[in-house]
């Protein structure tokens, strides 16, 4: 924790060394107010009896994961960045056109960056959210701003980071995640978890927060404190999501939160509605006929299935069925410990593997050509209508191949299997199709 390498413009740290670089502040990293004390990296609060160390003073319990924050410990702040100022024209590289929906879209995310207002783009899965984003990316960079992607998920930080640097190919990018050893070098454009703001300060002219509603930053009071300081004064975040959480629903009524729809995907064509399938508790120990059907079915189309379950053991008791039923299909199981996650959804990405069984790990951020989804156990309390709004939102991404189908299988029919098929009804209704 302790490497003594010069800051660069905009980070936080904590630091050892008595005389700071030239532009850096010092403050005190756990502060004394009242009968609180105050963590100076995360805003976090707690009582002075608490968190009382062996040798005398604190620690911060939130922001551990960065490392330990003490009563004891400096924090320093370097100076905000400021890049030379550059033509916007030819800035951005992306060749595709943004459709009369997502221009509007744009627009409002531009005027309300300008104004400082926070804004949530609602925008349904797969309607091309990020691509609305690049002109308002390409404004601040011209400016010499520094812009961040962030999420709350690796996975879409993954997914996101070689299409931002294809769009902006002449903009240093950097990726940053708890899994990525590489440190930050500098570079005016950054793709990073909402964690990894918790080291800059007052850093960005512009923070996109994708996926804003997905575990951990849900109802995260950490992780929106991170997005609010890791901004210059001044400047709000913008979200994007297709499944906004109840606190920023609140947000919108009380209009501290401006909204723009995107009830339409890029392609035009509505958001497949899940079919749904009653089947008796633990059928699958004895074979299941319907599950197999569907499978064969979408097997003879050539087409690759990825199927959600809740959880890691009916994660291998599927893999295990599935391999038994169709021994001429190559099946894989992925979850959030699995070492070889990566590697696992590239062979399914490449066609290497068809059937792909996975837990909720993969519901955002995923976009695969011709895929039809399953959810296994949709009644799992696991499975939140956000998480199956989402889930469902992998099929039929394609321009070319819209079409993509749904099913949902379970015991009990919960609030939120009624709740995410409502959801995906009224935006496909939002978007004019009946
Ligand atoms: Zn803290």
């Amino acid at each position: 924790m302790m490497e003594e390498k010069p800051l660069w413009p905009g980070e936080q740290a904590v630091r050892a060394a008595a005389s700071p670089q030239p532009g850096v502040t010092r403050v005190a990293a756990i502060q004394r107010r009242g009968r609180w004390q105050v963590c100076a990296r995360c805003g976090a609060r707690w009582c002075t009896s608490q968190y009382v160390l062996p040798l005398g003073g604190t620690y911060c319990p939130e922001c551990l994961g960065l490392g330990r924050v003490t009563s004891r410990d400096q924090l320093w702040r370097a100076a905000p960045p400021q890049f030379p100022q550059r033509s916007a024209a030819g800035l951005c590289a992306w060749q595709g056109t943004l459709t009369a929906d997502q221009q509007r879209a744009a627009g409002a995310i531009q005027q309300a960056h300008a104004g400082g207002q926070p804004i949530l783009v609602w925008a349904v899965t797969g309607a091309g959210k990020t691509e609305m984003t690049f002109p308002a990316v390409a404004a601040v960079l011209a400016a010499g701003g520094l812009v961040a992607y962030a999420s709350p998920r690796i996975d879409v930080c993954n997914e996101l980071f070689p299409r931002v640097r294809a769009a902006f190919p002449t903009t240093p990018c950097a990726l940053r995640h708890g899994r990525e050893e590489q440190a930050y070098g500098g570079e005016p454009l950054v793709v990073c978890t909402t964690h990894q703001l918790l080291r800059f300060y007052h850093a960005f002219s512009l923070i996109i927060v994708d996926e804003v509603d997905a575990f951990p930053m849900h109802n995260s009071r950490l992780l929106h404190a991170a997005v609010a300081q890791a901004l210059l004064p001044g400047r709000a975040p913008v979200y994007l999501t297709a499944t906004p959480d109840d606190q920023l629903r609140q947000a919108i009524r009380r209009r501290s939160l401006t909204v723009t729809y995107l009830p339409r995907r890029f392609h035009g064509a509505p958001l497949p509605v899940p079919r749904l399938h009653w089947c008796r508790a633990k059928t699958l120990t004895g074979g299941f006929q319907p599950l197999r059907d569907l499978i064969r079915r979408h097997r003879q189309a050539r087409r690759p299935v990825m199927l959600f379950v809740p959880t890691v053991p009916l994660l291998t008791q599927l893999t295990a069925w599935l391999r038994q039923a169709f021994p001429g299909e190559r099946v894989a199981g992925v979850n959030a410990d699995d070492p070889d996650r990566l590697v696992k959804v590239q062979a399914f990405r490449d066609g290497q593997t068809s059937l792909l069984v996975t837990t909720t790990i993969l519901e955002r951020g995923v976009t695969i050509h011709h895929l039809q989804v399953v959810v296994w156990a949709a009644d799992h309390h696991h499975f939140q209508a956000n998480a199956l709004v989402q889930v469902a939102g992998r099929a039929g991404r394609a321009a070319a191949d819209p079409r993509g189908a749904v099913d949902f299988f379970y015991h009990r029919y919960t609030l939120a299997i009624a709740q995410a098929r409502r959801d995906i009804i009224q935006m496909n209704r939002r978007g004019g199709f009946s």
